[in-house]
């Protein structure tokens, strides 16, 4: 099986996933750019009980558009968000692809909020965009 280690920027929290994702996602919100610094976030999900986190973690709730409230764990040293979950949502946990730092990681199948995405953005052919997402 497969195990990948993720970290934050300074290497204090971290966590170790055993196994491929579920799914493999890219974000263009507006949320997800200012979240990560980046035009767009990609993020991996995987099973809670999959997941092993090290460190110490700050907690930022974000209330998403539909209601949903988004529980980030992001390193209190360096800012990187290392993990995140959907409340009422425990089975499942998120973490940034960035923070495995590996190009050979499984790509994204999936674009959501396609409206956001700044036009010099372009991803391969077979991923999926979500183009009904609210503005
Ligand atoms: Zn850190
Ligand atoms: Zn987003």
């Amino acid at each position: 099986m497969t195990v990948r280690p993720a970290s934050c920027s300074c290497g204090q929290l971290r966590a170790e996933v055993r196994g491929d994702p579920l799914h493999v996602a890219v974000c263009h919100c507006h949320a997800c750019q200012r979240r990560t610094g980046s035009v767009f976030s990609a993020q991996a999900a995987f099973p809670r009980e999959s997941v092993t986190i090290e460190g110490t973690g700050t907690e930022f709730v974000r209330v998403g558009d539909e209601g949903a409230r988004f529980r980030f764990t992001f390193c209190p040293a360096c800012g990187s968000t290392v993990f995140y979950v959907e409340e009422g949502d425990e089975r499942h946990i998120a973490i940034p692809v960035g923070a495995f730092a590996d190009a050979h990681f499984p790509a994204p199948k999936i674009s959501v909020y396609e409206k956001r995405r700044h036009s010099w953005v372009s991803l391969p052919d077979d991923v999926e965009r979500w183009r009904k997402d609210p503005v």
